[in-house]
Formats: structure tokens, sequence, C-alpha cells
């Protein structure tokens, strides 16, 4: 397989494994960025006094977040249970900065890079991260 297709692979392969984790997250009203689960703790605000722990119905080895941005939106963040949640957390930065040192490495703008990444992540289409365009930037 040429070098090509395989890093536009790889890119593909992380960006599944992202979305899947939902991490870096962003605020949808004012657009910080968490990238972690650990982050998104610190720089936000319990709901109502409580640690905004909960377990989700049915899955006993998820807990869903519900966090207050500074911004007052409310946000909710699904994760692992405790033990299992430091290492993922972790694997999902280091995945994303991998991601990003492939796009960068490839020509992409930093910036661009990371708005495209985080796009897909939320579900968005994205022009840039298509094979097509890949392929145009790997190769020129
Ligand atoms: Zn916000």
């Amino acid at each position: 397989m040429p070098e090509t297709e395989k890093r536009i692979n790889e890119v593909f392969e992380g960006l599944k494994a992202l979305v899947e984790h939902g991490f870096p997250k962003e605020c949808a009203n004012c657009g910080t960025i968490y990238d972690s689960i650990e982050r998104f703790v610190e720089l936000t605000q319990p709901v109502d006094n409580d640690s905004g722990l909960k377990r989700q119905e049915g899955a006993d080895t998820n807990i869903e977040i519900v966090r207050q941005c500074n911004c007052g939106q409310a946000l909710t963040a699904v994760c692992h249970d405790r033990r299992s949640n430091n290492p993922m957390a972790v694997k999902r930065r280091d995945l994303f900065e991998h991601l990003l040192g492939i796009l960068i490495e490839g020509g992409m703008p930093r910036k661009m890079a990371k708005s495209e990444i985080l796009k897909v992540m939320r579900g968005e289409p994205s022009e840039l991260l298509t094979r097509e365009q890949l392929h145009k930037f790997f190769s020129g």
C-alpha cells in the first residue's frame, strides 16, 4: 500500500475512534474546547451543587457527567467508570494530537486541521477531511 494511502487510512481510523469516545468536546454555545475528561471537570462548574455524576440507565459501566460551561451552557459527557477513565482520556488526547500531527505534516495549517477534526467529531460534514482532499494534501 502506498505511503499516502496508509496515512489517509490512519487519519480515518483515528477519527472514528475519537468520535466514539467523545473527547475533545466543544461547547456548542461559546466554542470552549475541553480536550479530555479531566480538563472538562476542572474547567466547568457543577450543576446544582452536586458532583454532576450519574450513572446512565441500563449501562453500569458508563457514567454521565453533567457540568456547566463558563458561559452557562449545560454540557453532558459520558465516560467509562473511574478505573478506566484516566488511561482512556490520555489515549484520546494522544490520538487527537497524533491525527493533528499527520495532517500538519501533510501540509494542513494547525488551526484548520484542529477545527476540521472537531467538526467530524461533532458529526458535521468536513469538506477537507475526505479521501480526495487528503490525497491532494499529502501528495502536494
Ligand atoms: Zn460554553
